[in-house]
């Protein structure tokens, strides 16, 4: 197509991974001004020739290296901690803008971490870095930031149900094997990258544990959650376990707040949200549903109701909600934060 002087040279940094995939549709699907695209990946992807499909064309895969990023404006980072750790440095060097996706820099001072419909102002103040938010995190917050900023969010008990594919494109592709395996009555073998049968099963961590016995995954909730919100006081007990679904993130959501929020204000509030969808009629069995949510940026919210083992007049509800980790929970989620950097 024709370039524009507004057009931007776009950097993938794991172009060919479930994010990196997820992330070129993105862009498409919204519009970005890519005036070039530099898709990268390891020496493995080049070796092999691949190629990624973008607007119609296939652009080579080049290797991530430093030099990749010369004359490159805007980097989406869809690698492991390590690879952003060591790679988007030489992009900012070079002049880059970064919005990385890996857990690297989330919790640096210098760097914002956003979910735009809450925070996009935080953007502004960025040293080359914006960081994309744990992708349960980003669920969970979407339908809670309307909620608290009308009654004063104080506390979070969350249970995640967390998709296979939320371990990459190795996640994805074991629990096809292993579904395969279970209706074929064949031996299971090895489980990586779970650290078991995750078909028909549920597991109940994801990354390491601390000396309190909470995982990695589970205190991202607690630390993200209070940079994001601009709440340092906030207080989380989230518990994280991976189900056997291919996509999509759902989470039991209870809050408690300073001020009163009936079931009814909080769903017209919720019906008002960006990036929200209220799915909640559940005596038609009418709720949000993983399946459902696969493959669309709106996280859904449902099953909406009082708690009813909070105190005598203390202000706490209980609801559930679904929302794609790739789109919301990543890509989308970077490419919108993209769009503020233009
Ligand atoms: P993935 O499917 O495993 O993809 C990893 C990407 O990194 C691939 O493009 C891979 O390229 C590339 N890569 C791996 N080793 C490399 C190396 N040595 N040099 C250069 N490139 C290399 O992982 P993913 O799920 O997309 O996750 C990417 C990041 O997003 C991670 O930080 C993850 O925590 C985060 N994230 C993931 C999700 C999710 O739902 N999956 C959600 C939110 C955030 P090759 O094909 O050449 O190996």
């Amino acid at each position: 197509g024709e370039r524009h002087m507004s057009d931007k040279t776009v950097a993938i940094l794991g172009a060919t991974g479930v994010v990196g995939t997820q992330m070129l549709v993105s862009l498409e699907e919204r519009g970005f001004p890519v005036g070039r695209l530099v898709p990268l990946a390891s020496a493995r992807s080049v070796e092999a020739g691949r190629v990624v499909r973008f607007r119609g064309e296939d652009v080579p895969v080049e290797l991530a290296r430093p030099e990749a990023f010369e004359g490159v404006d805007i980097v989406l980072g869809a690698a492991s901690d390590e690879l952003a750790g060591k790679l988007l440095p030489e992009a900012v060097k070079r002049g880059a803008t970064c919005v990385d996706n890996s857990h690297a820099f989330r919790l640096d001072a210098d760097v914002p971490l956003v979910v735009p419909e809450i925070n996009a102002a935080d953007i502004a103040g960025n040293n080359g870095i914006v960081s994309n938010p744990n992708c349960a995190t980003i669920i969970g917050l979407v339908p809670l930031w309307p909620l608290h900023q009308a009654a004063g969010l104080t506390r979070l008990v969350v249970s995640t149900y967390q998709a296979a594919s939320g371990a990459g494109m190795a996640g994805l592709r074991e629990l096809e094997r292993e579904t395969r395996a279970v209706a074929a009555d064949e031996p299971m073998g090895q489980t990586d990258p779970f650290a078991h049968q995750l078909a028909h099963n549920l597991i109940p961590q994801i990354g390491g544990f601390d000396e309190m016995g909470y995982t990695s995954e589970e205190m991202k909730m607690q630390n993200e959650g209070r940079k994001i919100m601009h709440l340092p006081d906030l207080r989380v007990n989230c518990t994280c376990v991976r189900v056997p679904v291919a996509r999509s993130h759902s989470e039991s959501i209870t809050c408690e707040f300073t001020r009163p929020l009936s079931v009814d204000q909080a769903r017209e509030l919720l019906e008002a949200a960006p990036g929200v969808r209220v799915v909640d009629d559940p005596a038609a069995g009418v709720y949000p549903m993983p399946l459902d949510t696969s493959d669309q940026d709106l996280i859904w919210v449902g099953r909406l109701r009082r708690d009813l083992s909070a105190p005598e007049g203390a202000s706490a509800l209980t609801f559930w909600c679904c929302g794609d980790q790739i789109r919301k929970g990543a890509a989308t989620n970077a490419v919108q934060i993209a769009e503020h950097l233009l």
